[in-house]
């Protein structure tokens, strides 16, 4: 079977081609770096079958990023049976670039011109047949999206001749040289001879490796920027012969987009324009007083009545309102109008509440053991429902973000942003894979691939987990909630969006730190083709959710399932292995373990100064490091067990209000809870990401930056929320901190080097 590569500028559209050709359903993103893989698929449309590559998006063969790297080491040494070249034909020039580099090597190419149907929609044209005979392989005009040409295409690729030299435009002075490297690379037996030379003309580290190549280069470079000179040639040479097969439309018209862009990308309003959107979209989500009308019709003097305030009894056992149809009403108001993503929530939990309620009876009528009721109840139901109930609030975060992501938007944020991430010693590029990790920052730390420079990666990579993720949502809304019952502090929503903003705060610093001391280095440039707006695909949309509630529910039923089930039966059983039932939970295996770590968390406050069952905050951030889920599932067990008979909710508020009165915990506490769950080891499918995704070397430094973050943000917290003047050492502390950085980068004071042992 042949095999096809599909390579092409990021944002060309290759994977909607490759979904096209493969009837796959891979993502297809508004986003340059989307594919950072390459993936693989059989198209069966054509005379035979053929096997097609989808390579990651990249602008050109260098090696500068890993993108660029696997394409060129795909097509060097997997040596495909054609390349399908996709060019963006809104975008031309830019595109052909690419074409000009994968021309010169000894492999058959094809021309895919690409979004055809937008062109035509600006009224420009484009003489394929031209371009064809200038650039001297098949040009097909194709709409991957309409899937249009895409028969002729395949037809044309599939017989096309086995055999192709590599071709350059490059010529004049230049060309002598050319001609020597290739000659040198030619007597090594190398394929593709052509491209090296040209590789190691523009003083490519990987050509530069072999051997007498340094001396080469050396004789043909003569000192001068080869690579400027390689580039611009290029470039000359397409707008000289290539663009000519383009003519614009006589009277040149603002597209819709630019249009758009003009508001959207604004110097001065486009910052405040994304606050707007994403504090609505946070309000979409959580707001459990939609439009703030309730608290206006309390201003007013007239606020809105709640079913019980009606005359709505709650039912006893279930603890929802008797008559069902209010029940179900009151998951769409109750007092006030609830956001999409609360209604969504209050409905899954009807459901999965009475699903509980029934099988508590079904437990209770089938006359099991009492350690057999306490199994099903409070070990598997209890940890499971509490984690489920997240999934609505979770799916929607996610529908808006992907909404943004495939209409455009998101690229038009990371390029207002680089400007402001450039004072913190990143590109803007390192945006998505920040906003991506309030989903999870497992695709988060893959997607920093995009990312060109190892220490920016490494640096972005390490603070991606303080942008607090789906699964640690519980952990504030229950701990959030309890605050506010017990210690009569005013909003919920208040207290979670202080939190994310503080963790984002904690990821600025730290990378500002990091960008100053261990992780120095230039800020690479912002490239960035802005693509156009598109209406996002609906099914595309539909297929993101669906892979993400798989995901969950399986993680709920899998590894929350079992880790739940172990912690019940640790503080179920003594040592001795008898079954402690209604008694002192303070016998049981977990306590002992507990008590044996707390002492650790005394500076954070939720260790040695709590009362009897302050371990349980230990345990709970211990089991944190399975799966962020675990540290209210954990509570939700818990609880159980200190109170009789105690009816959880599945916010999991009860249980935190529980916990936090049966240990004594201040408020400063609390956050510094909160906050230590948020900056501290992420979940173990996060960290096996991250060891996979970081540069060699920066997996075990990795770890120690997040226990030793997390220690000091919840130290400090806990510090200053207990006795505030402590403020003003700690802020001594971080000026004498910067005081000695900057010096020391300025050169003015210098630390002995330790040196490394000799054997
Ligand atoms: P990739 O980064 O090269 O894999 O590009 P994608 O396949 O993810 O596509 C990028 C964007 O271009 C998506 O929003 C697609 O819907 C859009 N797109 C792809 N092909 C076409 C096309 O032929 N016409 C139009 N109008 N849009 C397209
Ligand atoms: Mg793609």
């Amino acid at each position: 079977m042949k095999t096809f590569a599909l390579a092409g500028n990021p944002n060309c559209g290759k994977t909607t081609l490759f979904n096209a050709l493969t009837g796959s359903t891979a993502h297809v993103g508004n986003w340059p770096g989307v594919t950072v893989d390459k993936r693989e698929g059989v198209y069966k449309g054509g005379a035979e079958k053929v096997n097609i590559v989808d390579l990651p998006g990249i602008y050109s063969l260098s090696p500068y990023t890993p993108e660029e790297v696997i394409s060129r080491n795909f097509i060097l040494d997997e040596k495909p049976d054609g390349i399908i070249n996709i060019v963006d034909a809104t975008n031309l020039e830019r595109n052909l670039y690419l074409t000009t580099q994968i021309l010169e090597m000894d492999v058959p190419v094809i021309v895919a011109l690409n979004m055809m149907d937008e062109v035509e929609k600006t009224g420009d044209r484009i003489d394929v047949k031209a371009l064809e005979s200038a650039i001297g392989v098949p040009v097909v005009a194709i709409s991957a999206l309409r899937k249009q040409g895409i028969k002729e295409l395949m037809d044309r690729a599939i017989s096309m001749s086995a055999q192709r030299k590599g071709t350059t435009v490059l010529g004049g002075s230049l060309a002598p040289k050319i001609e020597r490297a290739r000659q040198f690379f030619a007597a090594t037996n190398v394929a593709s001879p052509l491209f090296h030379a040209i590789k190691l003309l523009e003083g490519d580290e990987i050509e530069l490796r072999h051997s007498g190549a340094k001396e080469l280069f050396t004789e043909i470079s003569a000192g001068q920027d080869m690579e400027a000179v390689v580039a611009d040639e290029r470039y000359k040479y397409i707008s000289a012969h290539f663009s000519t097969a383009k003519s614009k439309k006589e009277t040149q018209v603002l597209t819709k987009s630019d249009k758009v862009d003009k508001v959207l990308t604004h110097r001065v309003w486009g910052l405040p324009i994304f606050a707007v959107i994403l504090f609505a979209i946070f309000h979409l989500t959580f707001a459990e007083d939609l439009f703030y009308i309730n608290t206006i019709a309390s201003a007013c003097g007239n606020p809105l009545p709640t079913f019980e305030d009606m005359g709505y009894a709650v039912s006893e056992g279930t603890g929802m309102y008797e008559n069902f149809g209010i029940a179900l009403a009151a998951c769409f108001y109750d007092g006030a109008v609830f956001s999409p993503g609360v209604i969504l929530t209050n409905i899954l939990n009807l459901i999965l509440g009475y699903a509980s309620y029934g099988i508590g009876l079904g437990v209770e009528s089938a006359g099991a053991a009492a350690w057999a009721t306490s199994l099903v109840n409070d070990g598997i139901v209890g940890g499971i429902t509490a984690v489920l109930g997240f999934l609505p609030q979770i799916l929607t975060l996610f529908l808006f973000f992907s909404i943004l992501e495939d209409t455009g938007y998101m690229a038009r944020v990371a390029f207002i942003l680089d400007r402001i991430f450039r004072r913190f010693g990143l590109s803007g590029r390192a945006f998505m894979p920040m906003i991506m990790g309030f989903g999870c920052s497992l695709p988060a730390m893959i997607n920093t691939r995009t990312l060109a420079d190892d220490k920016e990666r490494t640096a972005t990579i390490r603070v991606i987990p303080f942008f607090s993720c789906g699964a640690k949502l519980p952990i504030l809304t229950a701990i959030a909630g309890g605050m506010c019952q017990l210690f009569g502090l005013p909003s919920v929503e208040l207290i979670t969006f202080s939190m994310y903003v503080l963790g984002i705060v904690t990821a600025i610093i730290c990378v500002i730190v990091m960008r100053a001391t261990t992780m120095r280095g230039e800020v690479p440039p912002f490239i960035m083709e802005l693509p156009a707006y598109h209406m996002p695909g609906f099914k595309n949309l539909m297929l993101h959710l669906w892979d993400k509630t798989k995901h969950f529910v399986k993680k709920a039923f899998t590894i929350i399932f079992v880790s739940t089930v172990l912690i019940w039966f640790l503080q179920s059983f003594r040592w001795n292995w008898t079954y402690i039932g209604a008694d002192d939970m303070g016998e049981s295996i977990l306590a002992s373990i507990g008590q044996l770590i707390q002492p650790l968390f005394t500076p954070l406050g939720f260790g040695s100064q709590l009362g009897s069952y302050g371990w349980v905050f230990a345990v709970a951030a211990i089991t944190g490091l399975i799966a962020k889920e675990n540290v209210i599932a954990t509570f939700s067990v818990l609880a159980a067990m200190f109170v009789a008979g105690f009816e959880g909710t599945e916010e999991g508020v009860e249980e935190a209000v529980v916990m936090i009165e049966a240990t004594g915990m201040t408020p400063a506490a609390c956050i510094a809870f909160i906050m230590f769950n948020m900056t501290t080891i992420p979940c173990f499918a996060a960290v096996a990401t991250a060891k996979a995704e970081l540069p060699a070397g920066k997996f075990g430094g990795t770890l120690v930056f997040w226990l030793v973050t997390s220690y000091l943000v919840g130290t400090m917290i806990y510090a200053v929320g207990e006795w505030w003047w402590t403020v003003f050492i700690w802020l001594a502390i971080a000026i004498a901190a910067a005081t000695v950085i900057i010096l020391h980068n300025k050169g003015k004071i210098k630390f002995p080097k330790l040196r490394k042992k000799r054997a």
